[in-house]
């Protein structure tokens, strides 16, 4: 039987991680952040230095990346990634036909991002690339300009199942809707 691979997609902020963490409560995922990969990354390191000007990672760095973490043994649950045009049509190109691809697109307007990400600041997460604000308006810019388009792509790509669940109120209600898409 093929394995499930759940894609969840987003602004930064909006509760990736959160969700994430309440979904392998529920089952057992291989998961997959690629933003925290990156940034286990030594400081001097290249990708670190494009990480800390808040800008993208080169696709081929994804690619060799997702390809080495990916297994088939069990249901994957994937986060950060894919983030370009290039990258959703190099995962349903390369994944779409060996699992059950579902994008979830979590869907909420750019103020409650910032203010996600201000809590995320003042609960003292200690990101570097969180507390300098021209970076993380880089990246969000980064959000709407390219990867937008990404999930716009994969709304309309054939193979593979998108939904769109907004995720602005409750922790738990958000949670309980994307239980909803996942169940359907
Ligand atoms: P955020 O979503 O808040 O930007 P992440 O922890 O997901 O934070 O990612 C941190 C950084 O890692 C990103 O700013 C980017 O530089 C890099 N990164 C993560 N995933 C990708 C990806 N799929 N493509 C390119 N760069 C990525």
């Amino acid at each position: 039987m093929k394995k499930d691979m759940i894609i969840l997609m987003g602004g930064q902020g909006v509760g990736k991680g959160t969700f994430s963490k309440m979904l392998r409560e529920q089952h057992d995922y291989n998961y997959i952040e690629t933003g925290a990969m990156f940034r286990a990354l030594p400081s001097d390191s290249e990708i670190a230095k494009i990480i800390a000007r808040g800008e993208l990672v080169p696709d081929a760095e994804l690619f060799k990346l997702v390809e080495s973490v990916v297994t088939d043994d069990k249901d994957m649950l994937i986060d950060g990634f894919p983030r370009t045009t290039a990258q959703a049509e190099w995962l349903v190109k390369t994944f779409a036909d060996k699992y059950n691809v579902h994008v979830i697109y979590l869907n909420v307007p750019e103020e409650i991002m910032l203010a996600r990400i201000q809590k995320r600041i003042n609960a003292g997460g200690g990101r570097a690339d969180d507390a300098d604000a021209a970076a993380v308006r880089r990246r969000l810019d980064t959000f709407w300009n390219v990867t937008m388009p990404a999930i716009e792509w994969l709304r309309g790509a054939a193979g593979i199942k998108f939904s769109d669940v907004d995720v602005t109120g409750e922790v738990d209600d958000n949670f309980n809707r994307i239980l909803a898409v996942l169940e359907k």
